[in-house]
């Protein structure tokens, strides 16, 4: 059993992991890479044969874990997508509206780039189109939770298995076992691991089985070095930020993950209505693919936890009348002049695509408004820039002068800290023999590596480099 790390490797986007036993290969997550500085990276060819891959596993739906899947089908892939039914519909969304943003984002280039007379680093061409989507979605095998998938039969069957990551709708670990001539081989892949008590998901699952012994983890670490601040509620910052904003008559501008984040807000803005905590103004969810990803939601209540379920079986409506869903590009246009406090949600989630540029464009200058970040922001997008609070940005092309206020709701995160990093990891009953650390900045991953190699002293703990290979087993 061979690992080769193709992706997330000291950075938080374009997860790939080629796994090889005795000859099967399997990719685990096909991640597009986000960070402006390895963009390239989508460009290039994929570092393996595509054509002699047999199966993907796909950990939950986020672009950084799905986005390179039609490049992949473009490379010669042609074998089964597995993921858990949520994934699987939450990543048909997720594929045609990141072909969608790319055509729109290129057609929108070429026109300025002629207006400027500049030539763009990468071909005027988008990475993948609608046709190229619609040829990946029918690969798409969905799975249940807790059921074993059978990679390849005969004599030394290789099995999959998702457990629950709480992450996000679908969001799994996998646990991947090979049947050896000198026994069962198993490696983890965790995915991206989910904070515990999130509204909506379930809590995130613990690998219990004492009489399975681990060979290897492949272990997330976004937050790998960080402890998340828990003095504030989210819905006390979200509440103060928002009433703040209001009082001056300003607009909160929130750039959201179309998916999970965007419901999550609405759900906790519903409940703060509810109780009265934040005022009543109209409340813009400008976002179709968080609009669909929002009816996905609903068809799976089996992926909810307790306390939602049973708000919804009370009879509960989630959605306010002040909320409205916004769908056309001139629906959307028309907040450009709307006068008025109001909340508008829109994405993508770190600012480096969307109709979110065009809300940062038109209200960043005003003193009045609240940039409003609720989460990770990566190096290199313009969330992260923003975020920095400069003196001025460029957005779309054009400077702009940073007036509005620059707000961050803490703990709002999809992912594990530090601490539940560690827990999930000490839950495994028998201790992995290898533990690799992937998909966090490069100080994240080793921060949590050192921690891993101070507990696990037996435990040979490694955080790989792009394009590195492994003996796993
Ligand atoms: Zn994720
Ligand atoms: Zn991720």
């Amino acid at each position: 059993m061979q690992i080769r790390f193709l992706g997330a490797n000291g950075q938080v986007t374009g997860a790939r992991h080629l796994l090889v036993m005795n000859g099967f290969r399997v990719l685990i997550d096909c991640g597009m890479v986000q960070e402006r500085d390895f963009q390239d990276r989508n460009w290039q060819d994929f570092p393996d044969d595509a054509t002699q891959l047999d199966a993907v596993i796909l950990t939950h739906a986020h672009l950084d874990h799905t986005g390179w899947l039609p490049r992949l089908v473009k490379f010669g892939f042609n074998g089964p997508i597995y993921a858990t039914h949520a994934t699987a519909e939450l990543t048909e969304l997720v594929l045609r509206d990141s072909a969608h943003i790319q055509e729109e984002d290129v057609a929108f280039k070429i026109k300025r780039h002629k207006k400027e007379g500049r030539k763009s680093p990468h071909p005027d061409q988008p990475l993948y189109t609608q046709d190229d989507v619609e040829q990946t979605i029918p690969m798409l095998r969905p799975a249940d939770y807790h059921r074993e998938i059978q990679l390849r039969s005969g004599d030394h069957p290789i099995t999959a298995k998702f457990y629950e990551a709480g992450h996000l709708l679908g969001s799994a670990f996998v646990e991947i076992t090979e049947q050896t001539d000198s026994g069962v081989k198993r490696v983890i892949f965790s995915g991206d691991l989910g904070k515990k008590d999130r509204p909506i998901l379930r809590d995130i699952e613990y690998f219990t089985d004492a009489t399975k012994s681990v060979d290897a983890v492949i272990t997330e670490s976004t937050y790998g070095d960080r402890v998340q601040d828990e003095t504030e509620t989210v819905d006390e910052q979200l509440a103060k930020i928002i009433c703040k904003t209001v009082r001056r008559d300003g607009k909160v501008i929130a750039p959201v993950f179309a998916i999970e984040r965007a419901q999550e807000v609405l759900y906790r803005l519903s409940l703060l209505r509810r109780d009265n905590r934040i005022p009543s103004v109209p409340i813009y969810l400008d976002s179709p693919m968080a609009v669909e990803a929002t009816k996905i939601f609903t068809r799976h209540p089996e992926c909810f936890d307790d306390k939602t379920r049973q708000l919804l079986e009370s009879g509960y409506d989630f959605r306010l009348p002040e909320m409205q869903f916004l769908r056309t590009a001139q629906e959307s246009m028309k907040l450009n002049t709307m006068s008025g406090p109001a909340i508008i949600l829109s994405s993508a989630g770190m600012c480096n695509a969307g109709r979110i540029k065009h809300h940062l464009a038109n209200h960043i200058g005003n003193k009045k408004n609240t940039i409003m970040f609720l989460g990770y922001q990566a190096i290199g997008t313009l969330g992260r820039t923003i975020s920095e609070c400069p003196k001025s940005v460029r957005i779309l092309g054009a400077i702009y002068p940073v007036r509005a206020e620059i707000g961050s709701v803490h703990g709002i995160s999809g992912h594990a800290d530090r601490g539940e990093l560690l827990r999930w990891m000490e839950a495994i009953p028998q201790k992995p023999h290898k533990i690799f650390v992937i998909h966090g900045e490069a100080s994240a991953s080793q921060s949590l590596a050192d921690e891993f190699h101070r507990v696990y002293p037996q435990t040979t703990v490694t955080v790989p480099k792009y394009g590195e290979t492994f003996e796993v087993a």
